[in-house]
């Protein structure tokens, strides 16, 4: 009999950290105080002059389909933001506008994968990946890193997942979960490897980029010429300019690439809308505010991660990006589902388990610290408390 659904979607998994996150709205709707750390999205409003700019432009009648990868005005900009803030040369019609960069991520899947092609990705790793390539038919393989490396990227490790069928490598930094950048001499590894396979290509996911602390600059592999021409550049502006529900993003990579991608584009999305392209411009000038907000993340990590270290059982690592506390728990042997219930039941303390995220994540939980202090200082003491009772 002929399936019903398509079985590269029915195979799907559904997500641990939704499901964790649906538990916790349950308690909170009985009234317990839950404390939620497990989201990832700026606790920060869009900056205004943004919005200003949006209502704008709706008022003017900017509603009509924008044809094309997206307004010319928005692509020079994010081309000149490339070239000035990453040291990357994309000229605007290298450059697709997409409803976030989770949509930039599945049009470069789709375009891609062919089934059965084997897509690499860098675990842990945030969610998403692997349903995407699977829901292409693709074969998602793991180069699962090691946190007693620190999450360092080898050759040797990439090599082992490497085979005639892989098609596309996926990295993502600064990093979700773990806070890693990617640092120079992890660039040249990465160059190397891409050196070393001809016909594979990189998607380097950086929607994170402009989170960065202690003057950390993580490297944008497609500066390295000599691979340039097989990267996707991936991001967005939903992190840095606080922008998670205008579903703002981009890819930028060369145009044999983007024009194939652009053929898919056209007959799922047609456009962004004109009016939030038009305020999304305007955020690539809001340096004020994308400082300030990234300096107050700077501030509540180093308090909050002060707190999480004098915890016994707990190493919390200083993350160089990002905006997420990726904390190991050792305790009574439990694996990072047990711990993260744990804390949700004992200290109505809501994390991600680091499992959700691969192999790479054992023993780990993720805390999202765009929370607002007296909150992360409160989950902090009440996880003292629950963690000192096991
Ligand atoms: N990539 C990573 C690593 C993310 O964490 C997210 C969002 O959580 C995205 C991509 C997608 O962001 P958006 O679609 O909001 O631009």
């Amino acid at each position: 009999m002929q399936e019903l659904f398509n079985h590269n979607i029915t195979g799907l998994a559904p997500s641990a950290s939704i499901q964790l996150m649906a538990k916790a709205k349950e308690m909170q709707a009985q009234g317990l105080n839950v404390i939620n750390l497990a989201g990832g999205e700026p606790d920060f409003d869009t900056p205004a002059p943004i919005t200003q700019a949006a209502m704008e432009w709706l008022q003017k009648g900017f509603t009509h389909y924008t044809v094309g990868q997206g307004l010319p005005e928005l692509r020079s900009r994010i081309a000149k933001k490339l070239q000035e803030e990453n040291g990357l040369s994309y000229s605007p019609d290298e450059i697709i506008i997409t409803p976030g960069g989770k949509n930039a991520i599945f049009l470069a899947i789709s375009t891609l994968v062919n089934a059965g092609d084997e897509v690499m990705f860098l675990d842990p790793a945030w969610v998403s990946y692997v349903p995407m390539i699977q829901a292409n038919g693709g074969i998602a393989v793991p180069v699962v890193l090691d946190y007693d490396q620190d999450y360092r990227i080898t050759y040797d490790v990439l090599e082992a997942a490497y085979t005639e069928k892989t098609k596309l490598l996926i990295i993502n930094y600064p990093n979700n979960p773990t806070g890693r950048i990617l640092t120079k001499a992890e660039a040249e590894i990465l160059s190397d490897f891409m050196l070393a396979h001809p016909s594979l290509i990189l998607m380097s996911d950086e929607i994170y980029e402009r989170i960065v602390f202690d003057g950390n600059v993580s490297v944008s592999p497609a500066t390295d010429k000599r691979i340039w021409d097989r990267v996707i550049t991936v991001n967005g502006f939903s992190k840095s300019v606080a922008m998670t529900g205008w579903r703002m993003g981009y890819l930028a990579a060369p145009k044999y690439i983007t024009a194939q991608i652009y053929k898919l584009y056209q007959h799922s999305i047609t456009c962004v809308s004109g009016f939030l392209q038009k305020a999304a411009a305007v955020g690539l000038d809001c340096t004020a505010e994308i400082e300030m907000m990234r300096k107050s993340y700077e501030d509540r990590r180093n308090i909050f991660f002060e707190k999480l270290n004098a915890i016994d059982g707990v190493e919390a690592r200083i993350p160089e990006g990002a905006f997420y506390a990726w904390v190991k728990i050792e305790k009574k042997d439990m694996d990072s589902f047990q711990i993260a219930n744990y804390l949700l039941e004992e200290a109505l303390v809501v994390g991600v388990p680091g499992e959700a995220y691969g192999k790479g994540g054992a023993k780990c939980v993720r805390f999202s610290f765009a929370t607002a202090l007296d909150q992360l200082l409160e989950a902090a003491d009440r996880m003292k408390t629950a963690l000192d009772k096991l």
